[in-house]
């Protein structure tokens, strides 16, 4: 997001999708869509919203797909993270510098450790709208519509909270743009500090088994960035100057529709909401309304692909997005669970493989591990997290694909969501700092962690 590349990509225009128009996703099935009690105010703020100036250009989406398309050659590594669902009412300073903070912090660990750049692209600046397995959440005998994310309605468990408001939808855009500023404005500031190890909470290091391996890699960090400080007699501004891009999950499409815009200069129609939009796993049909809005727009986009998937499910669900087979066009996000992924991975992995589809395989860690513990919480196991990223890593190794990147659900925090870590969280833990509204998240420090352990299984 810097967040200006020196050389912006030329725009190549793929063939325009036969028959595709913003609006052409209406004359499918679209699932997970609420349902709005009024469809004149909804039509009003869809106006509302395609009125207001784009919160990305076409140029860094384009600059995005170059770089992903790097990434899927194994010159870059993606990391893709931020919040399970992002509210309206943790928009603010601390919240938005302590994600921005963990993820460059992880991404120098990886940078330093994999030898690559990392390809940075958080979950946040309108990761807003939720999916959701139930149509209806039921508390002591009372039954109301479920929370579907802060653009659609309220978390409070009251009638009136869950009623679907599309006013909400400009809220949702407003508060992005307050995000995507900050961010922006954070990054030109540079966040010296972030390059220094010795500024970073590191205190729960040395409670880990691995504490000598992570206090030599936090060294490491220290040791290069001293030297190129010295070298340049200042600070460099290649430090300082970072890519920056957003995602999130296209699922409220009436919203993503208004944000659709034509681009004069690169000859196509753009999601201009989001860098790197993606299909949830529950609807990822092929035939589904959300795999129809895709195919038309220029972003990168991505898939989530669960463990039903079956290769010949995968294969027309590539071609249908990336008919021409256009490098960092698209990314696969699995998300199989750590004790699934062994069996369900690679069939699929082989498949791809064997008929020369190019797509950017990425994993998510999370969400194939929720469970929920005796005392009512929804979490996820560290360990699981972690095997299930390890056996990505020897599953595409043996598969002869590449593993490009990883997706987690994290915040800058020290929220206590997931069990496990260094700091061993338990069960008990779990009362503590639960704040999440939807799914349960790393905290900054098993965050940090997990970026570390990347480096051990596939860097030094
Ligand atoms: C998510 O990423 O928050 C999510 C709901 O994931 P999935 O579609 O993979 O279940
Ligand atoms: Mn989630």
């Amino acid at each position: 997001m810097s967040i200006a590349p020196v050389h912006a990509p030329v725009a190549t225009a793929p063939q325009a999708a036969q028959g595709w128009t913003p609006s052409s996703w209406r004359d499918k099935p679209a699932l997970q869509m609420p349902v709005y009690p009024d469809a004149a105010e909804l039509a009003a703020a869809q106006d509302e919203l395609r009125a207001l100036p784009p919160l990305v250009t076409s140029r860094e989406i384009l600059s995005l797909k170059q770089q992903l398309a790097e990434a899927q050659e194994g010159r870059r590594f993606l990391l893709q993270g931020g919040d399970c669902a992002e509210s309206f009412s943790e928009c603010n300073a601390e919240v938005i510098t302590n994600r921005l903070k963990v993820l460059l912090q992880m991404s120098l660990v990886l940078v330093h450790g994999l030898k690559v750049p990392v390809v940075r692209v958080g979950r946040f600046a309108g990761q807003y709208a939720k999916p959701r397995s139930a149509d209806m959440e039921t508390r002591d005998g009372v039954a109301l519509p479920s929370y579907r994310g802060d653009i659609v309605n309220g978390p409070e468990f009251t009638a009136q909270a869950r009623i679907p408001d599309p006013r909400r939808m400009i809220k949702a855009h407003a508060r992005s743009a307050m995000t995507m500023n900050f961010v922006r404005s954070l990054i030109d500031g540079g966040f010296a500090d972030l390059h220094h190890p010795e500024y970073w909470g590191l205190g729960w290091v040395g409670q880990s088994p691995h504490a000598a391996e992570y206090q030599k890699m936090v060294e490491n960090i220290g040791d290069a960035v001293r030297f190129m400080e010295t070298l340049a007699g200042r600070q460099m501004q290649s430090l300082n100057r970072v890519d920056f891009y957003t995602s999130h999950e296209a699922l409220l499409l009436p919203y993503e529709e208004a944000q659709t815009r034509k681009v004069p200069r690169a000859d196509g129609w753009f999601n201009l909401s989001t860098h790197f939009p993606w299909i949830g796993m529950r609807t990822a049909a092929l035939d589904g309304a959300h795999v129809e809005y895709f195919r038309g727009i220029q972003n990168p986009v991505a898939v989530k692909v669960g463990p039903s998937v079956t290769p010949e499910q995968l294969l027309p669900l590539i071609d249908a997005l990336n008919p021409d087979n256009e490098p960092g066009r698209l990314g696969l996000i699995h998300r199989m669970g750590a004790q699934q992924i062994a069996e369900k991975l690679p069939p699929l992995l082989e498949a791809v493989r064997r008929e020369g589809r190019r797509v950017l395989w990425i994993c998510d860690a999370m969400h194939g591990n929720t469970e929920s513990t005796r005392n009512g919480y929804k979490t996820r196991r560290f360990e699981n997290i972690r095997s299930e990223i390890e056996q990505a890593f020897d599953l595409h190794a043996a598969a002869g694909t590449r593993l490009g990147g990883v997706h987690l659900e994290l915040t800058g925090e020290n929220v206590t969501e997931c069990l496990g870590g260094a700091r061993e969280l338990t069960e008990l833990d779990l009362q503590r700092a639960y704040r999440t509204t939807v799914d349960p998240r790393l905290n900054y420090e098993q965050a940090l962690e997990i970026a570390m352990l990347i480096v051990r299984k596939r860097g030094a």
